[in-house]
């Protein structure tokens, strides 16, 4: 399966926005991306000012377009990704793939985007990168923003996870890391490389389950690593165990600016690709980043809180809180406490969740106006909130401790207290009535009428 067969079927559904004039890969892109974002569709550039390549953008945009890659029912999204989490299985190794089609020695004829103003660089966004331990023991798969410095070389941000863990072992051997970085994958693959998984998991064989055994690799020309065989573009390159650059400013997925930091330079050894690959963007901190991120941590916390109450509704890693840094989690309260409990539970569940709200399961987790109306009639700060000073949390909060990295974590119990009346706490509402509905139906006909004249 591959990101190419993704698009025809969303070709046959009318989700492909085909953008025809000529736009510069230098902010004009981004701009249209960013004005197209909300449940936007996928977009493809098909005139990107001096290059050849077509660009794809927001091609994981909707939660239902996910699920329609998963060929999942929106219901059952969260327990098809932890079943996946849970049984990783090998993907078949093909001795030649459409992605060895063309091979190329450099970057330059890619159109790597610059996405906003006070961007270092132009940006490689969508990347699934791999690499494996020196002793071939541990393999990962992860997705990092890469900087453009020139036809040779990339700088990549490598937050202190799996991927930094095998490039400093590497280091310590004294070593180059070899990596593939893949662009233009099927939805599955960039889900299991954004998934949290335990360090020694090969996010790989997790996108194999995903795509019931769909995911084939190819052994890259250049560099000892694996990439999907049906991948638009990889770039194959060695992480030096030496040489580090300034890397940044660039927004990332909070919509400010991360800061500059050393981080390592990737040398790029050959690039593969199809014939007519297409080149696959994301706008940083716009929708399909806040899904890609946060949807496997809404998992996450789904999973942890299920432990201490007895039924948990609908996590929402919401738009507003860029889709990492707040919960609002519905959960099916039987006695005083389990709201508390259940806060704690999502904190331990995705360290960087800063802010936290539960509700009762009459409350629609995605209307933040619902969840307000909770917090207005059902929540006492002197009872229901919970602070935790000095905790660790986002390297990405702009408000936490920029030296020490701690902020202050703040849950908001807004379930219904059992200790007083309930009748006080009831949703008031109005009988229904077949009639009611008949005039409603009737006048919304009228006001067609009136407003096709
Ligand atoms: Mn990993």
């Amino acid at each position: 399966m591959s990101l190419r067969e993704f698009l025809n079927i969303m070709e046959e559904k009318g989700e492909i926005l085909y953008i025809k004039d000529k736009v510069s890969p230098q902010f004009e892109v981004a701009y249209i991306m960013k004005n197209f974002d909300k449940n936007g569709p996928i977009l493809m550039f098909e005139n990107v000012e001096g290059y050849k390549t077509r660009v794809v953008a927001n091609v994981c945009g909707t939660r239902k377009r996910i699920c329609t890659a998963l060929n999942v029912k929106e219901e059952e999204l969260y327990k098809r990704l932890t079943e996946a989490w849970r049984s990783p299985k090998k993907p078949k190794i093909a001795s030649d793939g459409p992605v060895k089609e063309v091979v190329k020695s450099d970057l330059s004829e890619i159109p790597i985007l610059h996405h906003f103003e006070r961007d270092a660089a132009p940006y490689v966004t969508s990347a699934v990168v791999y690499g494996r331990s020196v002793d071939g023991n541990i393999e990962n798969v992860s997705v990092h923003r890469l900087q453009l410095l020139d036809k040779k070389h990339l700088a990549i941000r490598l937050v202190p996870r799996h991927l930094f863990k095998l490039w400093s072992m590497a280091k310590e051997a004294g070593k180059d890391l070899d990596v593939s970085i893949s662009i233009g994958v099927h939805p599955a693959v960039m889900l299991a490389a954004s998934s949290p998984l335990p360090f020694g998991v090969n996010e790989f064989e997790v996108a194999n389950t995903l795509m019931d055994g769909g995911l084939r690799l190819i052994e890259c020309e250049h560099v000892n690593a694996y990439a999907p065989a049906e991948a638009e573009l990889v770039l194959e390159g060695k992480i030096s165990a030496k040489k580090e650059v300034d890397e940044g400013p660039f927004v990332d997925i909070t919509g400010t600016y991360d800061i500059m930091r050393k981080q390592p330079v990737v040398e790029i050894f050959g690039v593969i690709h199809r014939k007519d690959y297409v080149y696959q963007a994301l706008l940083p901190s716009g929708a399909e980043h806040r899904l890609l991120m946060g949807l496997p941590h809404e998992v996450l916390i789904w999973d942890s809180v299920s432990k201490v109450v007895p039924k948990v509704h609908a996590v929402n890693l919401s738009e507003g809180g860029s889709g990492w840094l707040h919960a609002i989690i519905a959960i099916d309260k039987q006695l005083d406490g389990d709201g508390k409990n259940a806060l704690l539970a999502a904190f331990a569940a995705h360290p960087s969740l800063k802010h936290a709200v539960v509700v009762d399961s009459d409350i629609n987790v995605f209307d933040v106006s619902d969840v307000e109306w909770a917090i207005a009639t059902r929540f006492q700060a002197s009872e229901d909130l919970i602070v935790i000073e000095n905790a660790r949390g986002s390297s990405l909060d702009s408000s936490a401790d920029q030296e020490t990295g701690l902020t202050t974590k703040v849950g908001v119990d807004a379930t219904r207290p059992f200790t007083k009346p309930k009748d006080k706490f009831e949703r008031a509402k109005i009988p229904a009535s077949e009639h009611a509905e008949e005039v409603i139906h009737n006048l919304s006909g009228l006001k067609k009428k009136i407003s096709a004249h």
